[in-house]
């Protein structure tokens, strides 16, 4: 069955400008997404992994438009074909369709949205920051941090906010007596159930959890996790999961992208990447994974060297500085996304003769 597509992203440029110099000029650019196609399904969920400063963050933050995207197209629930009708028009780069192709984008690339279309489609899509003592008001009563965004948005009278409310506590586990209550009262895990709670109110299509259970303690982690599978089956919920947290995304998601240095360089099922890794940096990755038994050895990759700049990137294969297997056509030329089986596709030029 073919799956829907939520969210669809082309060309997806994310760079931050570097100023420098008496007058501050701009210098150069933090590469942070560079680059990406990604479509992501109706009601998955899609794992974002990668070291610290790859650009998954930053990913999920421009695809929800909470930053501004630099170049490219992000379709949010849009219809296929009049996406690929505009892809189109944009590949053939013919001057004489530009006033049309603007007149498109305007309606359907939420880069090219006004304030008001992007605050409208807010109500769809939420998010979940890492650690809820940060993300929540500690002046305001949990009842109106879990409401807030309902009256923000004028979605509801204060009688179905009410109601609203009763139903979304009782779903993440929280009972009337946490209503009048400050988020200091309470413990870790269910700070996280509030903040899951205020970003549920509006029935959102999407939530993006920013590492949702990083700051709890592990016993908390599995908890939260499942009541996060647990909402996403009743609510019919698409998410896209940013960690670096290995064991915690091959819980939770359907499919994986690994990205390195802005790029993505493997994607595909959990089971796939987990299993049948054809990527260097995804092989490393896995191998930092502990394993529960003390008689298993298991060999851990060890990369040499630190991840490189990204306001200058290497050229070709981002990742060749600290590949092993590095000929000179990956410090040459960048190698583009191919298919490995499936929906798992890779980008490396040498997958089919490493592993
Ligand atoms: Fe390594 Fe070359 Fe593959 Fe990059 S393209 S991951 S450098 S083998």
């Amino acid at each position: 069955m073919m799956k829907e597509t939520l969210i669809d992203i082309r060309s997806l440029k994310k760079y931050y400008p570097v100023k420098g110099g008496i007058f501050r000029k701009h210098i150069a650019d933090v590469k942070a997404v560079d680059d990406i196609d990604l479509q992501i399904h109706k009601g998955e969920c899609l794992g974002l992994v990668g070291e610290s400063g790859c650009g998954k963050t930053t990913l999920g933050k421009t695809l929800l438009n909470i930053h501004k995207a630099t170049e490219g197209r992000i379709y949010f629930d849009q219809d296929k074909n009049e996406v690929e009708e505009l892809e189109k028009l944009i590949a053939a780069e013919n001057p004489d369709n530009l006033q049309k192709i603007n007149k498109l984008r305007t309606k359907m690339d939420m880069t090219q949205y006004s304030r008001k279309a992007i605050s409208e489609l807010r109500r769809r899509m939420q998010i979940v920051f890492q650690d809820p003592s940060h993300s929540l008001d500690p002046r305001m009563l949990v009842k109106k941090i879990v409401a807030e965004p309902l009256v923000c948005q004028k979605l509801l009278g204060a009688e179905e906010i009410q109601v609203r409310l009763q139903q979304i506590m009782e779903t993440v586990g929280l009972s009337k007596q946490h209503y009048n209550r400050y988020p200091h009262e309470f413990s870790g895990g269910q700070r996280q159930r509030i903040a899951v709670a205020r970003a549920l109110t509006t029935h959102p299509d999407l939530i993006l959890m920013d590492e949702p259970t990083s700051a709890l303690d592990v016993s908390v982690q599995s908890q939260i996790l499942n009541l996060l599978k647990d909402l996403q089956k009743q609510f019919n919920l698409t998410y896209i999961f940013v960690t670096h947290h290995l064991l915690v995304v091959k819980f939770i998601s359907d499919r994986i992208a690994v990205m390195y240095l802005g790029k993505i360089v493997e994607i595909g099922k959990t089971k796939a990447v987990f299993e049948n890794a054809k990527h260097p940096y995804t092989k490393a990755l896995l191998s930092a994974i502990p394993v529960p038994d003390p008689e298993t050895e298991k060999e851990r990759i060890i990369l040499e060297g630190d991840v490189p700049n990204p306001i200058d990137p290497p050229n070709g294969c981002r990742f060749h500085p600290r590949c092993s297997y590095a000929v000179d056509i990956c410090k040459k030329d960048l190698p583009l996304m191919e298919n490995v089986d499936g929906d798992h596709s890779v980008a490396c030029h040498r997958w089919k003769e490493i592993f």
